[in-house]
């Protein structure tokens, strides 16, 4: 992992379980924000970021 980056977590908006975790540059000032699958839901929701 570079020094420049970050891990955060993405978080399903609608069941609130951490799925997924990922870099992210540090300077970066937007919100990610993706469509991944969960499997706690069975399909696929938007995952948001949340810091560790
Ligand atoms: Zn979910």
């Amino acid at each position: 992992m570079k020094n420049k980056e970050r891990h955060v977590f993405l978080e399903c908006t609608e069941c609130r379980n951490r799925n997924y975790t990922t870099g992210k540059r540090i300077r970066a000032d937007y919100k990610l924000e993706k469509k991944k699958f969960c499997k706690f839901c069975g399909k696929h929701t938007p995952h948001r970021e949340k810091k560790l």
